[in-house]
């Protein structure tokens, strides 16, 4: 998959890109990033990417001009594929594990990191496809945002997790589900000990227990998603919720 980030600080998508996980799935060719700095875009001098807004008031507002030609220069490196253009704004759609998977299966995104007060609005008009938001609260930039992005994606391609870190367990998964808890050794620490399926060997027990600590944790956690959940509840589900866990 392919991932252009247009930002004025690279660095800090270049530094993330280039640890664990992200390194290894480009490393495989799973995925493919290009990182451009908006102001290689620039047309003066200066490299200005940013200019005071017009009716006044506090902050400066990212300029039409490098930004749209750090766009088009970003879409042309792919085409004829059209890559849909991701603009981070906390004025989005809020990201989640749903669109997360959906991405997964493009062929590539462009996402756009804005600065200061935002972008020149003429950009948002003329090139942007999907405005995403990583929650209701303002960042300084849309680095941090494209890089969730970036990493909620790439560990949903296929071969980018081993089998020990695999996905399909994670919460938010498609069984609709939070995750079950974990543990490793010591099997006693703290006066605590590790539940005693988990050291039966008995797989099937094991893979009960799991399943039955991720409605209880669901239910008890996230009612919002509960709600979708409830209904739909098979026979075993119900019956792992009625038995006693203390
Ligand atoms: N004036 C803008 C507003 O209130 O909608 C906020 C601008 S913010 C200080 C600067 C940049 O950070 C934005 O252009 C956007 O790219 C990014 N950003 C801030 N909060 C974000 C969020 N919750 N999700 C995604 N990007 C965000």
């Amino acid at each position: 998959m392919i991932f252009e980030v247009l930002t004025i600080f690279p660095e800090i998508i270049e530094n993330y890109l280039s640890s664990a996980i992200m390194k290894r799935a480009e490393q495989a060719d799973v995925t493919h990033f290009h990182v451009r700095n908006i102001r290689d875009f620039a047309l003066d001098k200066h490299h200005t990417t940013d200019d005071m807004p017009f009716g006044g008031g506090p902050g400066m507002v990212m300029k039409a001009e490098p930004v749209s030609a750090a766009i088009e220069f970003a879409s042309s490196a792919h085409a004829p594929e059209k890559l849909p253009v991701v603009y981070l704004s906390p004025q989005g759609q809020t990201w989640n594990q749903a669109l997360a998977r959906e991405f997964s299966a493009m062929p590539g995104i462009i996402l756009l990191c804005g600065r200061y007060e935002g972008l020149d609005e003429r950009i948002i008009e003329k090139h942007v496809d999907l405005e995403i938001s990583v929650g209701d609260y303002v960042l300084t930039g849309g680095e941090l945002g494209a890089l969730i992005m970036i990493d909620s994606i790439t560990r949903l391609l296929p071969g980018v997790l081993g089998n020990s870190d695999s996905a399909q367990q994670d919460s938010f998964s498609e069984d609709g589900l939070l995750d079950c808890p974990h543990y490793t050794r010591p099997e006693f620490w703290n006066e605590m000990r590790v539940p005693e399926v988990l050291m039966s060997g008995h797989h099937a027990k094991i893979k009960e227990w799991r399943r039955q600590m991720s409605l209880l944790r669901t239910k008890s956690r996230r009612p919002d998603m509960w709600k979708n959940i409830e209904s739909v509840l098979s026979k075993e589900d119900k019956k792992l919720l009625e038995i006693d866990t203390n």
